[in-house]
C-alpha cells in the first residue's frame, strides 16, 4: 500500500512510519519542516528504507506546502491507498475560558481541524486511484461530546469538529467503499501525552494497521473509535 502520514518525524507519527515500512508498505512521510534535527529519527530509517520511505515537507497550516507536496508524490506513484492526518497540538492545556488566548485557539483548530481539511482536500484525487483505501483521522477522546471536562478548550473544540469531518467524508465516499474513520489513539507515551502515560505508540501504530487492512471489524455505528476499532462514545 501507499500511506500518507502528517507529522511523521516523532510520537504517533514516527511509529506509523516504521510499522507501515518494516511491513512492505511505501510511506510518505509528511513534516512540518524538512530541516534540522527534527527529522533525524526519520533520516535514519530512510538511510535503511530508501525504496519505500520518502519524507516530503507537509505544514498542515500551509495549503501551498500540501500542494507542493502532492506534486512530488505524483512523480513517484499514480495512486494513495491510505491518508493519516496525525498531525496535531495539545496547547492552552489548563486555562480557564477567561485566560484562553484566541490566537492559540485558532492555531489549534487550523492544525487539528483545518490541517486534515487541506490534506484530504488535495490528495482525494489520488486516493480515488487506490485500492482498499482508508482515511484516518487521529482524533482523541476530548472529542467526545460526552467526554467534556474542565481544561484544554481548544484541544476539545477541534478534535469534536474533526469527528464532524470523519462523518462528512464517510457521508461523501461511502459509495466509493473509501473507509472513513476517527481513531482515538489511546493516552500514549509521546511528548504530547508525556513520559507517565500507559500505551506506547507502537501498540497503537499496530492496531491502526489492522483497521487498514481490514483485519478487525469495526464495532461502531458511528466512525469514531479506539485504536482497537471498539466505539468511542460520541
Ligand atoms: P506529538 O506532540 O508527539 O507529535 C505531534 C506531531 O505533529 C509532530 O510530528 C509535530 O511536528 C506535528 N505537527 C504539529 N504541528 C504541525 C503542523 N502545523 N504541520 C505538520 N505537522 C505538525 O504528538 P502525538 O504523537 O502524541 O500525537 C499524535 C496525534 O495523536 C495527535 O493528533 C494528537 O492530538 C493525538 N492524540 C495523542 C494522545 C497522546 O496521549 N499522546 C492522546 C489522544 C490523541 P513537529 O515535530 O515539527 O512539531
Amino acid at each position: 500500500m501507499n500511506i500518507l502520514i502528517t507529522g511523521a518525524n516523532r510520537g504517533l507519527g514516527l511509529s506509523l512510519v516504521k510499522h507501515g515500512i518494516e511491513n512492505g508498505h511505501h510511506v510518505y512521510a509528511g513534516t512540518r519542516t524538512i530541516d534540522g534535527n527534527t527529522i533525524g529519527d526519520l533520516k535514519k530509517l530512510q538511510q535503511e528504507y530508501q525504496e519505500q520511505l520518502k519524507i516530503v515537507q507537509i505544514d498542515v497550516t500551509d495549503e501551498d506546502t500540501v500542494k507542493d507536496a502532492l506534486q512530488q508524490i505524483k512523480q513517484t506513484t499514480k495512486h494513495l491507498d491510505v491518508i493519516i492526518n496525525n498531525a496535531g497540538i495539545l496547547n492552552e492545556r489548563d486555562k480557564s475560558i477567561e485566560e484562553l488566548d484566541l490566537d492559540e485557539c485558532m492555531k489549534a483548530l487550523d492544525i487539528n481541524t483545518l490541517g486534515p481539511v487541506r490534506v484530504t482536500k488535495h490528495f482525494l484525487s489520488l486516493l480515488e486511484q487506490g485500492e482498499k483505501q482508508s482515511i484516518i483521522n487521529i482524533s482523541s477522546e476530548a472529542g467526545s461530546l460526552t467526554n467534556a471536562y474542565s481544561g484544554d478548550y481548544p484541544y476539545g473544540l477541534s478534535k469534536v469538529a474533526l469527528n464532524m469531518l470523519t462523518e462528512k467524508l464517510h457521508a461523501t465516499l461511502k459509495d466509493k467503499a473509501i473507509q472513513v474513520l476517527s481513531v482515538h489513539p489511546g493516552w500514549m507515551n509521546t511528548d504530547m501525552g508525556g513520559s507517565n502515560a500507559p500505551t506506547d505508540p507502537t501498540t497503537t501504530a499496530d492496531g491502526i494497521y489492522q483497521m487498514i487492512e481490514r483485519k478487525v471489524k469495526i464495532k461502531s455505528d458511528y466512525l469514531f473509535v479506539d485504536y482497537n476499532g471498539n466505539a468511542m462514545e460520541i
